[in-house]
């Protein structure tokens, strides 16, 4: 991958290694409910343990206020690491000074040490450099494969970057090369999807996709402020109605960056915003009073098909109707399995992401055919609205 350093360029035989990886799992009741995570930092301990490297993990649990407490503890993910490392894992109960110096000292190649939440440590979100020094002191290098905490520029996911030669795990790498191949250099035309409950919140990537991508598909609840904008009655429906100005804004100049925004041109409406409420599809144009959109119609799940078909890349985020109530998931789902045939037939390179997205899109089950799938979230989104993400910066090669 150009403009980064990635494993390929990493000499780990027996050096420490800390890794940084997102170990901030969903739990429920003290068990981990989705591993998605772990898996996805797999391949990196994997090839380093393979390489003789002495791995040392970093990693940021909740969001602890006053230094330690054993909610934030990362004591139990350490135990549930091997099972799908298929090695032990080590776990020190903190990340810095003579406890973590330590344990660092009793690794030999190939195993693998998780320190203790560096959240507990003021000092990480602060990115002070006495701190900095006190983790650099454990490693000989620095992998960052943690591209869902590179929005924040922390000890563990920047500082280090800057005092210990530095790396992009194979997490890492992936996801940039996907959201380089989806915006920064793709195969046109591209389109976005952009979906979900509100305009209000997605402003800043409306902004920045609509200088860089061809279509913007608008879905969800924020199709119906677009539709406001347009004139169209949307009854009870959620709208932003303070935003009408900003959404016809947005079309004006995303024209005048020859984006095209398209909007659904039919609907399913209920009276009740709940599963399986009565529905029925209708114009934009004639939505009643007392209904809400809740989903688009089969036409313009058939248009956005269409322009799918004709385009190489697609961007998507946020889904285009309430889709955890059955039926206002139909759009969504054939929409996500229209892109999933068409990433099968190497027509298209699909890259979507954000919390909803995913949820929405492994509910169709068609999100494992998608070219890339993002659980970022935040870092994602941030990297969608054209910021710089620190975590991220911090990695590239500088031309000196
Ligand atoms: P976001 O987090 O902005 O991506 O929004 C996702 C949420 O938008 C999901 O919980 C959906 O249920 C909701 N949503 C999508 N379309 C609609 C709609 N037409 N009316 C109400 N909520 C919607």
């Amino acid at each position: 991958m150009s403009g980064f350093r990635t494993l390929d360029q990493a000499d780990v035989k027996s050096k420490r290694v800390l890794l940084r990886v997102d170990l901030n799992l969903p739990m429920e009741n003290g068990r981990i409910s989705d591993a998605t995570r772990i898996e996805r930092i797999v391949p990196t301990i994997r090839e380093l343990t393979g390489k003789g490297a002495r791995v040392i993990l970093l990693a940021h649990f909740g969001r602890p206020k006053n230094g330690p407490d054993e909610e934030n503890s990362l004591k139990p993910i350490a135990a549930a690491l091997p099972e799908h490392l298929g090695a032990p894992v080590a776990f020190a109960s903190d990340c810095i000074g003579a406890i973590a110096q330590d344990a660092v000292a009793k690794l030999k190649d190939g195993e693998i040490l998780l320190l203790e939440n560096t959240r507990f440590h003021k000092a990480e979100e602060k990115n002070d450099k006495d701190f900095v020094a006190s983790l650099a002191k454990l490693g000989d290098l620095y992998v960052n494969d943690a591209f869902s905490a590179a929005h924040r520029a922390h000890a563990s996911t920047e500082g280090l970057a800057h005092v210990l030669p530095a790396f992009a795990g194979r997490g890492m790498q992936a996801e940039l090369e996907a959201l380089t191949k989806a915006l920064e250099t793709p195969n046109r035309p591209v389109a976005a999807i952009v979906g979900g409950a509100k305009v209000s919140t997605k402003l800043e990537l409306l902004g920045n996709l609509s200088k860089k991508v061809d279509f913007i598909i608008i879905g969800g609840g924020m199709a119906n402020t677009f539709l406001a904008a347009q004139g169209h009655k949307v009854g009870k429906s959620l709208c932003e109605h303070d935003l009408l100005d900003t959404a016809r804004e947005i079309v004006a100049k995303a024209k005048a960056a020859k984006c095209e925004i398209v909007l659904p041109s039919d609907a399913v409406a209920a009276k009740e915003f709940k599963a399986h409420a009565p529905s029925r599809v209708t114009d934009v144009g004639h939505v009643q009073d007392d209904e809400m959109i809740l989903d688009m119609g089969p036409r313009s799940t058939v248009e956005v098909e269409k322009i799918l078909s004709a385009c190489k890349t697609l961007v998507w985020n946020g889904p285009f109707g309430a889709f955890e109530l059955q039926p206002f998931d139909a759009g969504t789902n054939a929409v996500a399995k229209t892109a999933a045939a068409l990433t099968q037939k190497g027509a298209l390179v699909t890259v979507a992401g954000g919390g909803d997205t995913v949820s929405a899109l492994n509910q169709s089950g068609a999100a494992e055919h998608f070219t890339y799938i993002s659980t970022a979230g935040g870092a994602f989104l941030e990297w969608l609205e054209g910021k710089v993400l620190p975590g991220v910066e911090a990695l590239r090669i500088k031309s000196n």
